[in-house]
């Protein structure tokens, strides 16, 4: 679970072998071409173990070992590796685009399911999650899989072939000789594996920090309309460039782990170079090897270092790949916290009743209890209207209905269905809400009509905007219907805004309506048009009403008063002003009465 929003969430430290196991599964979609690949990767070697021999053979008959050089011979050897690198073309062209390729398919595959998985994410945990971490988690931090995902099998394979074959091929020349240069090899295992341990310890600070920077850069982006009206463009510089020296400071930190290891591998490959200078050419001189077997000896030693250095360089790309992974994996470990029971059945369409028994809830992390034991029979068509001091529940207990959070003890049934039996989508296709902030999307005023419906007619987005009271406006518009709302709806009023979201809940049709505060946002003007559409919409449906002024709700069939200790009184405006509490009071204005 996340903890603060000021934190990129879940940085838990997997091991390797575990983030492996994660993107195994993804890889096995593509076995065919990773066997291909790794087809093509053995014959890429081939090559590189030939040339040497081949240098060998024509060293050595040049020193009168061995058979004899003709003209004929020196033909057949160019041709036998003409033919080879030929081969060695095709199966490099098909490593690096239909390997790479391969990467890219399983890039898209995780980014598909992390989404989807951020999809089934509930408000819990958007209330406690930057967006700019998730955004950079799902997109940048996949981007090393595809390098990963098609080189780490093939390097591995190659450099596992390489190092068998040279050193078999090294044996065949002198043991000792072997046994010393490969001595080298474990020693360079420590230390690089030390080394990359903290390359990959910095990939990750770089990752964590540049979310926290692209959170800073959404929150200034976003917040430009307030940024100018307080004239603060000078806070936003200095709180930017806190973000972007710190990446820059640990972007430093990675480039001393990365100088630390480089040359650590450099100082290897001078060791096992000194080796073979060393006990080579005593060797020669003693007599225990040919001319060329020292040439060919030379040269796959040369190899050697050359597969090894590669394994290093890829070791880079390999921890990238990993701390990828492992942001991807903290995604996909996110419980889902609501989500269908494994019996859940559609919503039986009904008439809309609503039954709150015994409902408690808390914030799941707050724990601050902030509904307590709320009993409630809403008839079906009822106008209901919740009314009480901000901070007292409406919202929450609005939120109950469709599921955005859980009941922490009791239960909520529509038609007679707890709503914990029943599927998710059929449960929210059964409710409308409209809030004071309304989200548009980023398109037309037609598509963003259409949300409420997919797969709309535009006969019925044009009703849709008729009933809602819209259409005027929206024909006032430059291209009408196909007008590009901006984003979120900038180009737009709110009142104008609040209509379009009407109109969206009238394609939808639901029996059971929520409106929380649709109106407090707006100026009187908009707030009677509005109304009006409101109205319409709520005419024939279960409508439960978040009201901020009083007066659009005293015709309410029924008016909740919720307080601290849940619903504190309940009846009809008249009935409650006869009472002379808590309505009376606010509906006169008066302030709260002490000790109540
Ligand atoms: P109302 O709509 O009546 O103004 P709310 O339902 O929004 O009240 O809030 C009721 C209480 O729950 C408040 O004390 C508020 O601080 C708290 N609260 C609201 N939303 C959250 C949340 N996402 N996490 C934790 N506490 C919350
Ligand atoms: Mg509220």
């Amino acid at each position: 679970m996340p903890k603060t929003k000021t934190n990129d969430p879940g940085a838990h430290h997997a091991s390797s072998g575990a983030l492996i196991r994660r993107f195994l599964p993804y890889l096995a979609n593509y076995k065919m071409v990773l066997c291909l690949d790794l087809f093509c990767a053995a014959l890429t070697t081939l090559c590189d173990i030939v040339l040497p021999k081949i240098m060998s053979i024509i060293t050595n008959s040049a020193m009168g070992v061995g058979i004899t050089l003709t003209a004929g011979i020196v033909l057949k050897l160019a041709a036998l590796y003409f033919v080879l690198r030929i081969i060695d073309g095709a199966a490099s062209y098909y490593m690096s685009s239909i390997g790479h390729i391969m990467g890219v398919h399983i890039e898209t595959d995780m980014r598909r399911d992390a989404f989807d998985h951020l999809l089934q994410l509930d408000h819990t945990y958007y209330n406690n999650t930057k967006v700019g971490t998730i955004m950079g988690r799902i997109t940048n931090d996949l981007f090393d899989v595809t390098e990963f995902a098609h080189h780490c099998p093939e390097e591995f394979f190659i450099a596992g072939i390489k190092i068998v074959a040279s050193f078999v091929i090294l044996c065949r020349a002198s043991i000792p000789l072997t046994l010393a240069v490969f001595a080298c090899v474990p020693l360079m295992g420590v230390v690089s594996v030390y080394l990359n341990g903290r390359l990959r310890a910095r990939f990750r600070q770089q990752r964590v920090q540049i979310g926290e920077l692209n959170s800073t850069i959404e929150d200034s982006l976003l917040g430009q309309g307030v940024v100018k009206a307080f004239a603060a463009e000078d806070e936003e510089r200095e709180k930017f460039a806190k973000g972007n020296r710190a990446f820059e400071q640990i972007k430093t930190l990675g480039y001393y782990a990365m100088g630390a290891f480089n040359t650590s591998t450099r100082l290897f490959d001078g060791l096992m170079y000194l080796v073979v200078i060393l006990a080579g050419g005593l060797s020669l001189v003693y007599g225990k090897i040919t001319a060329g077997d020292m040439v060919a000896y030379m040269l796959y030693v040369t190899t050697l270092i050359a597969t090894i250095r590669r394994i290093v360089e890829f070791a880079e790309q390999f921890q990238r790949g990993m701390t990828g992974i492992e942001r991807f994996a903290e995604i996909m470990d996110t419980p889902v916290a609501i989500k269908d029971a494994p019996d859940a059945v559609p919503l039986q369409p009904g008439p809309g009743e609503i039954r709150f028994e015994k409902v408690c809830f808390e914030y799941p992390d707050d724990h601050n209890k902030v509904l307590h034991d709320v009993s409630l029979d809403i008839r079906a068509g009822e106008r209901l209207a919740l009314v009480g001091a901000s901070g007292g529940g409406k919202t929450t207990l609005c939120n109950l209905i469709p599921r955005f959070y859980e009941v922490t003890s009791g239960r909520i049934l529509i038609d007679g269905q707890d709503i914990r039996r029943v599927t998710l989508k059929s449960l929210r296709q059964d409710i409308g809400i409209v809030q004071q902030d309304v989200y548009l999307f980023s398109g037309t005023v037609a598509q963003n009509i259409a949300y409420g419906k997919p797969g709309a007619t535009r006969q019925e987005i044009e009703a849709a905007a008729r009933l809602a009271g819209a259409e005027k406006f929206i024909l006032a518009l430059k291209d009408g219907y196909d007008t590009y709302v901006g984003e979120r709806g900038v180009k737009l009023s709110g009142g104008q805004k609040q209509r379009i979201a009407i109109a969206r809940v009238f394609l939808k049709n639901p029996p059971i309506l929520i409106l929380d505060e649709a109106t407090s946002a707006l100026d009187n003007e908009s707030e009677i048009l509005v109304g009006q559409s409101l109205e319409k919409l709520a005419h024939g449906r279960t409508t439960l009403t978040i009201a901020h002024r009083l007066t659009t709700i005293k015709d309410y069939d029924r008016i909740l008063v919720l307080g601290e200790e849940g619903i504190v009184e309940e009846g009809t405006h008249a009935q409650l002003l006869e009472k002379q509490g808590v309505y009376y009071r606010l509906w006169n204005q008066l302030p709260a009465e002490d000790g109540e």
